[in-house]
């Protein structure tokens, strides 16, 4: 394992990452002209085709390439006796402090217990409330009538969408423990604190994934699911002395966690979890059938019907969250030549929500419509982009800063001998390629892809 960092010492700030997720189209602040939106974002034309390229890569990884796990996709409001049997209504809650001058608000296990057991703010000095219990839950009403009767929730995590249908899986697809059930989605909590942009939201996504397994085989599994989920990211290609694990203490765990494993990056803010790996035990299945009445249980038809609840491994990931991993993670500043300095976002070529970008040398000459028809061509295959503005090396910097991997550039050459240069965004290399070779030699790029910095 590759040594780990103390602290954050990369070019990546949260505040060149916000900037340049802002001017480049990742991510803007949700009703930004109304003063923006509190723990809410939007995802951009760039934004939007990373995160569906990151989700993209964990659905292939976790069902095209487990035979034992299938998808789902839940709808957000369920019946609200679900949120009791979780335990959500009674423990989803975080302690909250408020300071009377300042009325600044706080978690009270994220700041310092000396100001806690004070009542001191740490901001302003003045005295802070008693701490009391908040539910993360966003609470409205189903129908016209805003009573108890029709509280609803909106789901604060993916999870229990899974639970409530793993019967229905098991008799659709004919699943045999030990299987799997993916989902991706949308999730809401009512944060106390957000801040460091995209990492704590009140509306996120989460990439889950339950394993259910015969109790007695459940810590052999998360054990395995750790692993698993640890060489997902080295496959990314993500930065691996910025990640290590931190296991969860007893007073951190989850009512429900038998034991529980985050996969922590190194954010510009420092550590910080990213994944959640857990053995929720039989925790859920057994508060399901106790809240509603119906079995559970597992029959087992190749083991004499034998029948038990099964245990539950987790594996849970933000999708925003990860998003913010990766503009990090590619973030760079490169000093070129003297003083030239270049912004490169390195993301893998999966991942990169441009995959090439086609530059004609000149417009004239003919040269821009070649081009266009190369994007043509290119375009079935991959992500493209065009762009005829500008001198080339100033177009090369605006792909190198949207985290394009690959330039193709058509000159008089080219109307010649039918090659293209092709060029990298890494390495800054530049090769002649014939155009008709173009779109293997990508694909061969890109399986053979290794960062290099
Ligand atoms: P935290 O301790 O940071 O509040 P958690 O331990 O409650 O997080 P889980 O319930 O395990 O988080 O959620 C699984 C994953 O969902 C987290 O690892 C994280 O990536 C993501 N996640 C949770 N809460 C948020 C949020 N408010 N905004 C964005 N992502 C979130």
């Amino acid at each position: 394992m590759a040594e780990q960092p103390e602290q954050n010492m990369d070019k990546a700030t949260m505040e060149k990452i916000t900037s340049l997720a802002k001017r480049r189209g990742f991510v803007y602040q949700s009703s930004e002209i109304y003063g923006g939106q509190n723990g809410a974002w939007d995802y951009g034309p760039m934004g939007i085709e990373l995160k569906n390229r990151i989700a993209a890569a964990w659905w292939k990884e976790m069902t095209q390439l487990h035979d034992d796990i299938v998808g789902l996709d839940a709808a957000i409001l369920m019946h609200p006796r679900t949120w009791e049997a979780s335990g959500h209504v009674e423990n989803f809650t975080d302690p909250l402090v408020d300071c009377k001058k300042c009325k600044a608000r706080f978690r009270a296990d994220q700041i310092p217990p000396e100001n806690i057991a004070e009542k001191k703010c740490p901001e302003c000095g003045g005295e802070l409330t008693d701490t009391r219990k908040f539910n993360l839950m966003f609470k409205t009403h189903i129908g016209p009538a805003e009573d108890t009767a029709s509280i609803i929730y909106l789901r604060p995590e993916t999870a229990q969408g899974i639970y409530v249908n793993y019967k229905n899986i098991i008799q659709s697809n004919r699943m045999k423990i030990p299987f799997g059930i993916a989902q991706i989605g949308k999730a809401f909590r009512n944060e106390i604190v957000t801040k460091n942009f995209i990492f704590r939201t009140c509306e996120f996504e989460q990439m889950e994934m339950q394993y259910f397994v015969k109790p007695g085989t459940d810590v052999e599994w998360f054990d395995e699911w750790r692993k698993r989920r640890w060489a997902y990211y080295e496959k990314l290609g993500v930065k691996m002395d910025h990640l290590r694990w931190h296991q969860h203490g007893p007073d951190e765990l989850a009512h429900y966690a038998k034991d529980a494993y985050d996969i922590e990056y190194l954010f510009p803010m420092g550590w910080r979890e990213l994944e959640g790996v857990h053995n929720r035990t039989d925790y859920d299945l057994g508060r399901h059938t106790q809240y509603s009445g119906k079995d559970m249980q597992y029959i087992d038809q190749d083991n004499n019907n034998e029948r038990y609840i099964p245990y539950i491994i987790e594996t849970s990931a933000g999708l925003t969250r990860n998003l913010l991993m990766v503009l990090c993670d590619a973030y760079d500043e490169e000093l070129v030549d003297a003083d030239d300095w270049r912004t490169v976002l390195r993301f893998h070529p999966n991942l990169a929500p441009v995959t090439v970008a086609v530059l004609p040398l000149m417009k004239k000459d003919g040269l821009a419509e070649l081009a266009q028809d190369i994007r043509k061509e290119l375009k079935e295959d991959y992500a493209t982009d065009y762009d005829q503005s500008g001198a080339i090396g100033r177009r090369y910097r605006r792909q190198d800063e949207a985290g394009t991997p690959f330039c193709v550039t058509v000159d008089y050459q080219s109307k010649e001998d039918g090659t293209v240069t092709l060029r990298f965004r890494d390495s800054m290399e530049q090769i002649r390629v014939p155009k008709a070779e173009l779109a293997l030699r990508l694909k061969q790029e890109i399986k053979a892809y290794k960062r290099i910095k």
